[in-house]
Formats: structure tokens, C-alpha cells, sequence
């Protein structure tokens, strides 16, 4: 599918002349991708309908009383989080750093369904990060009457071009915003269908809550120590599979998926606190993969909580099979980490040796 790109100097220019040309004055550019959160509902047929995203003042009048400028790009047609792709993480990280200086922060209207890939991607691809880039969406479309979609957006238009006392800004991360919670990307599942509280940061606390104030935990949130130049990434590599156990899984499933051609790494998602069946065909077949340059990193299926390998016999036998330790990672964070330093050349070993360390706040180590 071709998405064009659409850029709409809606309120910068009706309401602030253009300003958001001055990288001193706080602005904001809404890059607007799809999802449920910029559909509204016909009213002959009740169906879900894309709308132009020009429109929005009509639904958020409300937003015309941020005292600065915001600009938008749209993706025309606007995309089903589920039809995303890498090509479009690439296009987020181009929009970002073409338009770097001249705002303050980014806001990303996103589909629920694949939200947290695409933060957990951003936050590899966008090394040296200092700006804050918001992602948000909602569950009820924005022209429904109690659409989550008005705060959601509202809230992260606000910690985008929020700044502390010394004009810096006050989360420079790539975050979820969802439900009055601010949430570190990388750390975000999905984890409900139905409720408006659609994600869960399970491992790392929140970054920021919304009440009556915004409230910043400057103790959770990441920030650079020098001053760093932002450093886009484009290369990611898709060679990566994952391999969820459940017992009575078969030695020819298990054989399929670590057979994949050109396969470069599985993401294994294992119980507890990463343990596996210690049959000998199994750990063979994961000992025989990794020596021929598989990567292998143990997830757990919990929501929360952390691989420790030398817990148990059962974990300590995978870790002789050269499985690696995935610590407390999501299994979204784990794939788009693979896909990140399999797409820069690195050796299965490099590999291995990296996903032991954070990038981006990703796991505790
Ligand atoms: N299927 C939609 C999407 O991810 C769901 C949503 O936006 O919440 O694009």
C-alpha cells in the first residue's frame, strides 16, 4: 500500500502566523498516521470512517487554546496499526529529524494495535534523543461522544512542548501516552482490548501522570548527560522470528521456525523466569542454531517481572544451548532491538553482547 504525506500548517497558521519557523518558540508538529483515533462514525450507516485530519478543530475545538503553534503531516489514506510496517518507522524517524529544530516535540497519532512496536522501534532508531516524541491513539474513535481519544491527544500535545525551568524539555523520550499515564515506549504493551486503559508499562514506572497537573517523575525519566546531536537510524533488519512454548509443542514446530530461511534471530518466549522443557531434542535443536549464528534471547511469557537463567536447572540448560538472557524485556522491545542491530551488520557474538545492555532504557540490567 503507498501512503502519501501530508502536511497541514493547520493552527500554526491560522492562529499563530508562523512561528513554529522559530525554533525558540515552542510549537508542536501532530504527525497523524491512522487508527481509531481519527475516525469518526457515519451517521447513516454507523460505520468507523477515516476523517481529514483538517477537520480536527471541528471535533477538539479545545485545541485552538494552546497558546502555540501546532502543525500536522498526515498519512493519506490514514493505515490500520495493523497493516504498519518498518518503511513507516523509517518515514517517522525522516518527519522527526527533517523537522528536529523547529519544534519543540513530536506527537504521533498511532493505532492501539501496534503502538508499542513502533515506540519501541523509534526509541532505537532516534539515537540521541533530547526532544519529547509522544505517541498516542485511543480506543473510542474521536467523534464518538465519550471518545478517550480528546485527553489523550490534549495530554500529549501538552507533555510534548512542556519544558522544566531551564528550557529543557521535561521528558526527551520516545513515550506512550494513554490513559493519564506517560509511559517509556520501549517498556509498553498493549494489554487490553476493551478498556480505556489500553497499555501497562509492567517493568519500569511511569514517567508522568496526568491529574489536575502534570506530574514528572524526574527519577524514572532518561536524559542524556552531554549534549547530544540527534542520530537517525534507518537500517533494520526483519530476519527475526518468534517461538512462544506451550507444553506439547512439537519437535517439527520447533524445527520449522529455527530453520526459516535467512532467519538471524527468535525472540524464544519462555515460563516464569525463563524456563523451558528439558527434553534433549529441544535444547539440541536450539544449541545446533545458535552455533550457526542464531540469535536466541529468552523472554518471559509473564507480563512482569524479569529471565534470571541460573534461577533453575531448566533456564541454566538453555543458556549452555547459548541462549541469552532477554532480562525483563517486552517481547516488541526484544524484536525491534533484534531488528535494529541485525540491520547494522553487527556479528551474531556483537549481537548478543548488545542485547545485554540498554539502548534506550529498554531493560534493567
Ligand atoms: N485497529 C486499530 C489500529 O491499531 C485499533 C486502534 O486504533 O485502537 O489502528
Amino acid at each position: 500500500m503507498l501512503y502519501f504525506l501530508i502536511y497541514i500548517p493547520i493552527f500554526a497558521e491560522k492562529l499563530h502566523g508562523n512561528q513554529a519557523m522559530n525554533a525558540t518558540v515552542t510549537s508542536v508538529l501532530l504527525i497523524y498516521t491512522g487508527g481509531t483515533i481519527g475516525m469518526i462514525e457515519n451517521a447513516q450507516t454507523g460505520a468507523l470512517e477515516n476523517f481529514n485530519f483538517d477537520k480536527l478543530q471541528e471535533y477538539i475545538p479545545e485545541i485552538q487554546n494552546f497558546k502555540f503553534p501546532i502543525d500536522a503531516y498526515q498519512f493519506d489514506p490514514p493505515m490500520d496499526s495493523s497493516n504498519m510496517e518498518p518503511e513507516i518507522w523509517r518515514e517517522l524517524v525522516r518527519i522527526i529529524h527533517r523537522n528536529y529544530e523547529r519544534y519543540t516535540g513530536f506527537v504521533i497519532l498511532h493505532g492501539t494495535d501496534t503502538m508499542a512496536y513502533t515506540a519501541s522501534a523509534l526509541s532505537f532508531m532516534l539515537e540521541g534523543l533530547e526532544k519529547p516524541v509522544i505517541l498516542t491513539g485511543s480506543q473510542l474513535p474521536i467523534g464518538v461522544l465519550r471518545t478517550d481519544g480528546k485527553e489523550n491527544l490534549m495530554a500529549s500535545i501538552e507533555i510534548a512542548a512542556a519544558q522544566d525551568e531551564n528550557g529543557k524539555p521535561s521528558v526527551p523520550e520516545v513515550c506512550i501516552f494513554f490513559e493519564s499515564h506517560l509511559m517509556r515506549g520501549n517498556r509498553t504493551t498493549k494489554m487490553n482490548a476493551e478498556n480505556f486503559n489500553a497499555f501497562r508499562s509492567f517493568n519500569y514506572p511511569v514517567l508522568a501522570k496526568a491529574g489536575i497537573h502534570i506530574k514528572y517523575y524526574e527519577g524514572q525519566i532518561l536524559r542524556n548527560k552531554e549534549k547530544r546531536i540527534l542520530k537517525p537510524h534507518y537500517l533494520l533488519d526483519t530476519n527475526v522470528a518468534v517461538l512462544k512454548l506451550f507444553p506439547g509443542i512439537q519437535e517439527n514446530v520447533v524445527d520449522a521456525i529455527l530453520n526459516i530461511k535467512g532467519i538471524k534471530a527468535i525472540v524464544l518466549e519462555t515460563y516464569g523466569t525463563g524456563n523451558a522443557p528439558q527434553k534433549e531434542w529441544f535444547l539440541n535443536k536450539l544449541c545446533q542454531a545458535s552455533a550457526k549464528g542464531i540469535v536466541i534471547v529468552n523472554i518471559t511469557q509473564c507480563n512482569a517481572g524479569t529471565v534470571d537463567m541460573e534461577r533453575y536447572e531448566t533456564g541454566y540448560r538453555l543458556l549452555q544451548a547459548g541462549v541469552v538472557c532477554g532480562y525483563d524485556s517486552t517481547t516488541e522491545s526484544a524484536v525491534t532491538k533484534l531488528m535494529f542491530l541485525i540491520g547494522h551488520g553487527y556479528s551474531p557474538e556483537e549481537v548478543r553482547k548488545r542485547m545485554n545492555h540498554s539502548i534506550a532504557g529498554e531493560i534493567s540490567v
